[in-house]
C-alpha cells in the first residue's frame, strides 16, 4: 500500500498533529486546507522531505476532484486519508441561520463524503485506510450544537456504511470521535450559544474541565496517536473510537 497520506484540515489543530505524526512515521504527507499559505507553512515544518500543501474547500465538489487529480499526477496513489477539516457555528437552533446550517453540513459531512469518494478511485485497487473525525457531540448531542451534532452523527452512519461497502477491497474506514481538544475550534468555548453569554471564557473553561473525568482538555497530539492506531490496525473497520478523557460517561 502507498505511503502517501492526505490530511484534509491538516494546516491546524488535530489535522496538523496527525500530519506531523504521519511524517514522523515516514509517510509523505499532503496537507490540505482552504488557506494555502498556512497549509504550506505546516507542510514546510513537517519532518522529512517532499511533503505537499494544497488549497481546497472540501465543501466544493469540483475543488475536491481537482485536488485528487493533482495528487494522483504529482504524488501517486493515496494510502491513508484523514478527514479532519471541520467547522462549527454553534448556537441554539432558533438562532441559527439556514446558510450557516448548510455550510456546517457541507463542510463536515458532505466534505468527507466527497474526499472519500475521490480517494476510493485508487484505494479500491491498491487498498487503503480512512479515518473520519467525528465528535462526541455527534454521539451524545449537546445543547447549542444541533447542526454540528447532526453533521457528526451523519458521519458515523456514513463511516459504518462505507466500511461495509469497501471492506472486500481491503479498504478500512473508521470514525474517531474526540471530546474537547485544545485547538482554535475550542479557543472561545463557553461563550457560544448556551446560557453562558455573561460568563467569561476564563471562567467557562475550568467549568467544562470539571465535566471531563480526566479533568482537562485533550491535546491534538493525543488525538493523532489514536488516528494513527486506527490507520495502522489491519483488522479494525467500521468502528467509532472515542478520545474524550472519559467525557461520554459524564455528558
Ligand atoms: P481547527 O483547529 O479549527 O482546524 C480546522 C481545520 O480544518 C483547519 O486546517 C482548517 O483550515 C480546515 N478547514 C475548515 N473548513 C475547511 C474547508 N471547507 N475545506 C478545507 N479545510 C477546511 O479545528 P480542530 O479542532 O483541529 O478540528 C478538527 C476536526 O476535529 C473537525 O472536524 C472538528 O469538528 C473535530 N473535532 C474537534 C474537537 C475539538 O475539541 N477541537 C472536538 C471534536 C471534534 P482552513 O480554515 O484554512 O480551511
Amino acid at each position: 500500500m502507498s505511503r502517501l497520506s492526505v490530511v484534509f484540515g491538516g494546516s491546524r489543530g488535530i489535522g496538523r498533529a496527525v500530519a506531523r505524526l504521519l511524517a514522523q512515521k515516514g509517510h509523505r504527507v499532503v496537507v490540505v486546507s482552504r488557506n494555502a499559505e498556512l497549509a504550506q507553512a505546516t507542510a514546510a515544518t513537517l519532518p522529512g522531505e517532499d511533503h505537499v500543501a494544497l488549497s481546497c474547500d472540501v465543501s466544493k465538489e469540483q475543488e475536491v476532484q481537482k485536488t485528487f487529480e493533482t495528487i494522483q499526477k504529482s504524488c501517486g496513489s493515496v494510502g491513508y486519508l484523514v478527514n479532519a477539516a471541520g467547522i462549527n457555528k454553534d448556537g441554539l437552533l432558533l438562532r441559527t441561520r439556514p446558510d450557516d446550517m448548510v455550510s456546517v453540513l457541507h463542510t463536515n459531512l458532505l466534505g468527507s463524503m466527497l474526499t472519500c469518494r475521490a480517494a476510493l478511485r485508487s484505494m479500491l485497487t491498491q487498498g487503503g485506510a480512512i479515518v473520519n473525525i467525528g465528535s462526541v457531540v455527534g454521539l451524545k448531542g449537546n445543547a447549542g450544537q444541533c447542526v454540528y451534532s447532526a453533521s457528526k452523527a451523519g458521519l458515523e452512519g456514513f463511516t459504518r456504511s462505507l466500511a461495509k461497502e469497501v471492506a472486500s477491497r481491503n479498504v478500512r474506514v473508521n470514525l474517531l470521535a474526540p471530546g474537547f481538544i485544545r485547538t482554535d475550534m475550542t479557543a472561545g468555548l463557553g461563550l457560544r450559544g448556551q446560557q453562558q453569554e455573561a460568563a467569561s471564557a476564563a471562567a467557562a473553561v475550568p467549568d467544562m474541565e470539571r465535566r471531563i473525568p480526566l479533568g482537562r482538555f485533550g491535546e491534538p497530539e493525543e488525538v493523532a496517536q489514536a488516528v494513527l492506531f486506527l490507520l495502522e490496525s489491519p483488522y479494525i473497520t467500521g468502528q467509532v473510537l472515542l478520545v474524550d478523557g472519559g467525557l461520554q460517561l459524564a455528558m
